[in-house]
C-alpha cells in the first residue's frame, strides 16, 4: 500500500525546519497547503533522497576524538583511514587521538565539512529549549579610578535588605545577587574592564550589562573611555550611572554632551544610552539604576533552562585552610545541586557544600547564580568554565581528555595575528586587522586613527579599536588578546612585565616614531613583504626530569634533551603546564661535570637558568636562539 506522511513528520526526520522543507517543495513545483499538509510515498523518497545527501555533507565530532572513531563517523574503514594517514607521512594507531586541524583535513578529504562538538556537550540533546526561563542579568561595573565604582557596589550590597538573613554576614565571594522587588540582579565583584576582558580573552563571557560609573565632576576621562572601548569590542551594552551628584559642583548635562561625543547619546537626548544620576554615598538612584538594569536585560530577553545540568564559570578561587579548595561558580544555565559531579578546567570533582554570598548554606544554584563550592580537586583559574555531567565516571573520563586536549595545545602556542604574518592571515581570508594605538599625545592618537582608517588594500580594512594616550597596559594587551588585534606603540613604550606578558601570549606589539613608517608598514605586511624585526629560530626541547640545589650555584635541572640541541649560548623558555614561567639565558650547561657547549637529542645534561631558581620535575625547556632582521634596506 502508499502512504502518505505529514509534512512537519518528514521535517523531522530529516532534522530541518518544516517551513523550510515546505518552500522546497513549492519549489519543486508540488502544490501544498501547510506544513500540516501531507506528501506521498514518491515524493517522499525523493525528498529524503535529496535532503539526506545535503545532510551528510556535514559531520560533528567531539574536541577529543581518535583515529577510530573518526573513521566511523566517515563511514570508512580504520585500516583505510591509517594508511591514508601514513602516505602523508603521519604514523596513527587506532586508539590515538588526532588533533582537530588534522581531522577537519582528513574530513575535507572525504568531503566532509566538520562541526566540532565541545566535549560537554557529546552525545548532550538538549530537549527542552522551550523550558527556557527568564534569567537575571549579570552585571560588571567600570570607569575611571576614583569616579566611584566601589563604593556603587558596596552601596547597592547594603541596600540589599531584603536577602539578609538572619545571621547571614556579608561575604566578599566575588559576585553577589541583589533581589528588588522587578527582579533580581548579579553584580560581579571586581570592578574594572581589565577583568572583564581577561575574562573575555579567556574565551568566556560573563557580563550582560556593564554600568560605566562617571564622575559627575570630573566627566569622562582616560579610563572611561577604555571601558567604553572593551565594552563596545565585546557587544555588550552599557548603563551610564553619572556619580556623585550629591557635589555641589556635579554637572550632568556636561557629561552627557562627552558621552554623546563618544556615540552613547542618553535617551533624554533623543539617544538609546540609559543614563541615571547616581551618588552612592548619599544614597540617591539607586533603585532606579537597579530598575534601569532589569528593564535593559528584558530587553535583552536573557533567558536560560532551570531543568538542564549546571554550566558556567569559576570567578574567583582560593585554598581555604580548613576547607581547601573553594570557588565562587558562577551557574550560567541549568541548576546546580549538592552531590552533583562536575568538570572545572580540566580537573573534576563533587559539590559538596555551597554557600551564598551571606555565607547561608544552600542546596541548590539556579541560572544567574553565585555559589562559594566546597569539592574542588584544586584550585581553579578565574575563567575557568565548569559543566555538570551525570556520574563520576563519565566525569573522570572527560577530565582526562581535556588533560589530552590540554597537552595538544601546549605543544602549539595560540596563533595571534601578527604584522609579520599578516599576509597569510589574509590569504586564509582575513577581511579586518583590528589595532590598538597608544601614543605619546592625543594629537597622534587622532592622526594615526585617521590615517589608518582612511587605509584599504586589497578589501581589508583597517579598525582601531582603542586609542589612548599612555604606555601600553596589562587592559590593552587583554584587549589585543581577547579582539585579535596587534598593539601600535607611538613614541611610547611598555615597561619589561608588558613586554613579557605580550610575548608569552602572543600579541604583537610594534613601536614607530613616525605615521608614515607605521603605514609602510601596514602596507608592506597586507602584501606579504614585511620582513619580520626579529626570527625566532627553534634549537631543541629538553624536559626536566630531576632537580638538584647545589649551594653557591643555586637550581640545576637534570635535563633529558628531547628534541634538537641544547647551546651553551642559546636563550630558553621555560614552559609549566603550556604557560611561560621564564625567558632568558642558560647560566651554566654541564655532561656529568663537564661544562660543555653543546648537547643533543638522546642525552641528558645538567641546565641552570640565570636568575631563575624555580625549576620542577616535568618543566619543558625550549632552546631557540634569535636572528635580528633589518627593517629597511
Ligand atoms: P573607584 O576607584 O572607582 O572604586 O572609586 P571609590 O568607590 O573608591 O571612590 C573614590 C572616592 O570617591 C572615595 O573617596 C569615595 O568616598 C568617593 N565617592 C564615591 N561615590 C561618591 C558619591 O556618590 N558622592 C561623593 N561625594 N563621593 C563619592
Amino acid at each position: 500500500m502508499r502512504y502518505k506522511l505529514r509534512i512537519y513528520e518528514l521535517a523531522k526526520e530529516l532534522n530541518m525546519p518544516p517551513k523550510k522543507l515546505m518552500e522546497e517543495i513549492l519549489n519543486l513545483g508540488i502544490k501544498v497547503k501547510s506544513h500540516m499538509s501531507t506528501v506521498d510515498e514518491e515524493v517522499v523518497k525523493d525528498l529524503r533522497e535529496l535532503f539526506r545527501e545535503e545532510k551528510t555533507k556535514t559531520i560533528s565530532i567531539p574536541e577529543h576524538i581518535t583515529v577510530g572513531e573518526l573513521s566511523k563517523k566517515l563511514g570508512v574503514k580504520v585500516n583505510d583511514l591509517i594508511l591514508s594517514l601514513m602516505k602523508d607521512g603521519l604514523i596513527y594507531t587506532k586508539n590515538q587521538r588526532v588533533d582537530l586541524d588534522l581531522a577537519k583535513r582528513i574530513a575535507k578529504g572525504y568531503n566532509y565539512e566538520v562541526k566540532i562538538v565541545p566535549i560537554e556537550e557529546e552525545g548532550l540533546v538538549e530537549k527542552d529549549t522551550e523550558a527556557s526561563v527568564p534569567r537575571p542579568p549579570v552585571v560588571t561595573i567600570m570607569g575611571h579610578v576614583d569616579h566611584g565604582k566601589t563604593c556603587l557596589l558596596d552601596a547597592i550590597r547594603e541596600k540589599d535588605t531584603v536577602s539578609h538573613e538572619v545571621g547571614g554576614i556579608t561575604q566578599h565571594i566575588g559576585a553577589y545577587k541583589v533581589k528588588t522587588k522587578r527582579g533580581e540582579v548579579v553584580f560581579l565583584d571586581t570592578p574594572g574592564h581589565e577583568a572583564f576582558t581577561a575574562m573575555r580573552a579567556r574565551g568566556v563571557k560573563v557580563t550582560d550589562i556593564v554600568v560605566l560609573v562617571i564622575d559627575a565632576v570630573d566627566g569622562v576621562m582616560p579610563q572611561t573611555e577604555e571601558a567604553i572601548a572593551h565594552a563596545k569590542e565585546a557587544q555588550v551594552p552599557i548603563v551610564v550611572a553619572i556619580n556623585k551628584i550629591d557635589l555641589p559642583s556635579a554637572n550632568p548635562e556636561r557629561v552627557k554632551q562627552q558621552l554623546a561625543n563618544l556615540g552613547l547619546v542618553s535617551e533624554d537626548w533623543g539617544g538609546k544610552t540609559i543614563v541615571v544620576e547616581t551618588s552612592a554615598k548619599e544614597k540617591i538612584g539607586l533603585e532606579n539604576l537597579l530598575e534601569m538594569l532589569l528593564l535593559e536585560a528584558e530587553m535583552l530577553e536573557l533567558r536560560a533552562n532551570p531543568n538542564r545540568l549546571a554550566k558556567g564559570v569559576a570567578i574567583e578561587a582560593r585554598l581555604d585552610k580548613g576547607r581547601g579548595p573553594v570557588a565562587t561558580l558562577l551557574v550560567q544555565n541549568g541548576t546546580l545541586h549538592i552531590g552533583d559531579y562536575f568538570v572545572v578546567g580540566v580537573h573534576y570533582g563533587k559539590v559538596r557544600a555551597m554557600f551564598d554570598e551571606h555565607g547561608n548554606r544552600v542546596f541548590q544554584a539556579r541560572p544567574s547564580t553565585p555559589v562559594e563550592v566546597i569539592g574542588l580537586p584544586s584550585v581553579p583559574e578565574p575563567g575557568d568554565p565548569f559543566f555538570v555531567v551525570e556520574s563520576e565516571k563519565r566525569a573522570k573520563e572527560i577530565s582526562l581528555k581535556k588533560q589530552e586536549i590540554e597537552r595538544g595545545r601546549e605543544e602549539k602556542s595560540p596563533r595571534k595575528v601578527r604584522l609579520d604574518d599578516l599576509y597569510r592571515e589574509i590569504s586564509k581570508g582575513m577581511k579586518e586587522l583590528k589595532i590598538i594605538i597608544k601614543a605619546d599625545v592625543k594629537g597622534s592618537v587622532e592622526a594615526l586613527r585617521e590615517s589608518l582608517e582612511k587605509f584599504k588594500v586589497d578589501g581589508v580594512e583597517i579598525k582601531v579599536i582603542y586609542g589612548g594616550v599612555g604606555g601600553v597596559t596589562y587592559g590593552d594587551i587583554m584587549l589585543a588578546l581577547a579582539s585579535n588585534a596587534i598593539v601600535i606603540g607611538f613614541h611610547v613604550k611598555e615597561d619589561s612585565k608588558i613586554k613579557q606578558l605580550a610575548d608569552s601570549l602572543g600579541v604583537d606589539i610594534r613601536h614607530y616614531q613616525v605615521i608614515y613608517d607605521v603605514i609602510q608598514d601596514i602596507k608592506k605586511a597586507t602584501i606579504g613583504l614585511l620582513e619580520p624585526e626579529s626570527r625566532e629560530i627553534a634549537l631543541g626541547k629538553a624536559e626536566v626530569r630531576n632537580t638538584f640545589k647545589i649551594s653557591k650555584v643555586g637550581t640545576v635541572a637534570g635535563c633529558y634533551v628531547k628534541e634538537g640541541k641544547v647551546l651553551r649560548a642559546s636563550l630558553v623558555r621555560l614552559k609549566r603546564d603550556g604557560k611561560v614561567l621564564y625567558e632568558g639565558k642558560i647560566k651554566s650547561l654541564k655532561r656529568f661535570k663537564d661544562d660543555v657547549r653543546e648537547v643533543l637529542a638522546g642525552y641528558e645534561c645538567g641546565i641552570g637558568l640565570e636568575g631563575f631558581e624555580g625549576i620542577e620535575i616535568g618543566d619543558v625547556i625550549e632552546v631557540f636562539m634569535v636572528e635580528k632582521v633589518p627593517k629597511y634596506n
